[in-house]
């Protein structure tokens, strides 16, 4: 079990429901304050991708 995603948004420290965001130092954001931060990391001006998704092998 290597990667891991926290379930708590860096932003508004709230509980993510649904879809989580991360840039690629995995900074976790939900995804109301991904919007308004128009994908952006504010932490390292990384994209922010749908970590979920991204966690799920898709053959
Ligand atoms: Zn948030
Ligand atoms: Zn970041």
């Amino acid at each position: 079990m290597g990667l891991e995603i926290k379930d708590t948004c860096d932003n508004c420290i709230g509980n993510i429901y649904g879809e989580a965001y991360i840039c690629v130092h995995e900074c976790t954001f939900c995804e109301g304050c991904t919007l308004d931060m128009f994908n952006i990391c504010p932490n390292c001006n990384g994209d922010l991708v749908k970590g979920r998704n991204q966690l799920v092998f898709v053959p």
